[in-house]
This record gives C-alpha cells, structure tokens and sequence, in this order.
C-alpha cells in the first residue's frame, strides 16, 4: 500500500500488496476465513482432445482476502497443510465442487454430464474420515461417484503403502476416478503405477513447457509418447496441462493424449463459463 495524501492509503499492486504479508499472519488468519467464507472456486474446463469438447473441470482455490485481494493457492495451500486446516478447507472444497458439478448434470441435459476434478492433499488422504466425509457429502448433492475425480500427486504416493491406498481404493471401488496429479515430477517407479488405484495420469506441465519452442525437443516428445504408450498399456487415460498454444495442443493429441487442460482453451474462471464452453461444439 503506499501514502495517497493525507493519511489514505491505497493499494497500488494488489499482488505486491499480498506478498508483503508474512507466513505468519495468512497463517493465523486461516480458520476466520475458512469460518467468514472467504475462499472461493475456480474452476478449468477439461477438454477432450479428440473432438474439442468440454466434459469436466477442475476445482482451484483461492482466497478473496478482505485486506490483501485475491491470494493464490500456491501461497496458503502450504500452510493450511502445516497447520492442518487444509482437512476442514479440503472438504469445503469438496462438498462445494460436488454441489457445482451436480447442478451443471441438472443444467445441462446434454449427452455427457460434466465431471468435476478435485485437489487432495496428503494430510486428507491419511485423514481416518476421507471415506465417510466424501461418501456423505456424493450422498448429500446427489453428485454420481463416477463424475468426480480426485486428484492426488505422484509425491504423496511414491513408496504409499497399502494402509494408504486402502481410502482410495475403496473410493475407486465405489467409481469415483483417481488421478495422478504433476506425474513425471516425482521419479516413480513406473512399474509401481501397476498397483495404484489410479485411472488418470496428468502429465506435469514440465512436459508441455518443454514443447513450446518450435521444434519441439526431440527427447521430450519421445519420452511424452512413452508415457502415453504406458499408460495406455495399464489402462490409464493422459491428461495433459499447461497446454497455452494450438501447437502444443496438435503435438499433444497427436502422440495420443487424451485429455487438456490451459489457457489455451481457458483460464481458470466462474462456474458459468465451464458450462457456457460444454455447450459450444469444440472449445477452439
Ligand atoms: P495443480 O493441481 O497442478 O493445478 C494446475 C495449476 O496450473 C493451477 O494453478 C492452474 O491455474 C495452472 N494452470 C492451468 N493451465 C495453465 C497454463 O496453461 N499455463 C500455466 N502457466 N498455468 C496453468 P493454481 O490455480 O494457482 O493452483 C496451484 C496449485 O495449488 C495446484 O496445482 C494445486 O496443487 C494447489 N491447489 C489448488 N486448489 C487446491 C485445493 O482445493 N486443494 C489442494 N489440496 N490443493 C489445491
Ligand atoms: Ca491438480
Ligand atoms: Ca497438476
Ligand atoms: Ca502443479
């Protein structure tokens, strides 16, 4: 904020204005805003790759801070996970992505109904009532098992035993889509994939970025294609992302990938506008 005359202030750069904050007080301010209601949903259209279409979204969080504007996930993810907060905000996440995805099946009456995405973090995945709580709240909205997605990253899996796996096998079980999020990160044996209760692979945006200059780098496109070949192998559906040019998208599809996801298509945004994209025949 700097002096605008008198003893007003002003925010100049809200984003600078936000990172003045220390860990400590987004860190304390945490569960008031959990409580007050101030965090909100993006969601990203999921595109097929095939034909264009939009079939599901992802769930992004962010904070609407009444000091500091809107504060991006990257920042408080992290600390609502060491204090443990992200278990309450994790599920309010959940229960409020279940209650947007049901209302798109409800709006839509298209052919396929709108799938949602959701973020799961470590701590959610060891949390004894992960189950129960997303069993209640798919009961609760009415939302089928099999249009939601959780999204769980490759670290928190690398070396999961089985009392891990367990809640998300039993999720599987029930049909609800395990995905591996930012795979390709994380050194996993991929021999180990085998034995995740996992449906999707989502290909870090490492992969893509690497893409972008024009040739693409050779090495990155055959290991990209090795990827796809894999998990094609195990059964596994390719989500891409990061995907910010029709470059990428044409290199992209063409080694077989499945699904998409980045600005290229569409940023993160309002519920209305997944639904608005479903309705048009091909994004792009
Ligand atoms: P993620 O799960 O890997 O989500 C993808 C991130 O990439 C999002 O950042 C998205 O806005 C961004 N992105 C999408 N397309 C593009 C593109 O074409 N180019 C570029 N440069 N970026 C793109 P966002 O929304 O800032 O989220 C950051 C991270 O925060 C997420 O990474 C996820 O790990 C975490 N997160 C977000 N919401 C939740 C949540 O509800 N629960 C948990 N546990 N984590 C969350
Ligand atoms: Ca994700
Ligand atoms: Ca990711
Ligand atoms: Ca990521």
């Amino acid at each position: 904020a700097k002096a605008a005359g008198g003893n007003r202030y002003e925010v100049a750069d809200p984003e600078a204005d936000a990172r003045a904050i220390t860990r400590h007080g987004l860190t304390t301010a945490l569960p008031a805003a959990l409580e007050r209601g101030e965090f909100f949903i993006e969601y990203q259209p999921l595109v097929d790759l095939g034909d264009g279409t939009v079939h599901g979204a992802e769930a992004l969080v962010r904070w609407s801070h009444p000091q500091h504007g809107t504060i991006s996930p990257d920042r408080f993810i992290p600390l609502a996970e060491h204090t443990g907060l992200i278990v309450p905000l994790g599920r309010w996440v959940l229960d409020e992505s279940a209650r947007q995805a049901r209302l798109w099946q409800e709006e839509r009456g298209g052919p396929a109904p709108l799938r949602v995405n959701v973020n799961l973090s470590p701590c959610q995945l060891q949390h004894p009532r992960l189950v129960a709580d997303t069993v209640e709240i798919l009961e609760r909205t009415g939302l089928p098992p099999g249009a939601l997605c959780l999204e769980v990253t490759e670290s928190a899996l690398i070396g999961a035993d089985e009392d891990l796996l367990k809640p998300l096998r039993r999720l599987a079980e029930m049909g609800v889509d395990i995905a591996l999020d930012d795979f390709g990160t994380g050194y996993s044996n991929l021999a180990n994939l085998r034995r995740l209760p996992v449906s999707v692979l989502k290909l870090d945006r490492a992969f893509t970025r690497g893409m972008q200059q024009f040739p693409a780098d050779p090495v990155d496109l055959k290991i990209v294609e090795g990827i796809v070949a894999l998990a094609h192998s195990l059964d596994l559906a390719v989500t891409v992302e990061g995907v910010e040019t029709s470059a990428q998208a044409d290199q992209l599809r063409e080694l077989g990938c499945d699904t998409a996801q980045g600005w290229y298509y569409a940023r993160p945004g309002p519920a209305a506008r997944v639904r608005e994209l479903a309705l048009v025949d091909a994004v792009t």
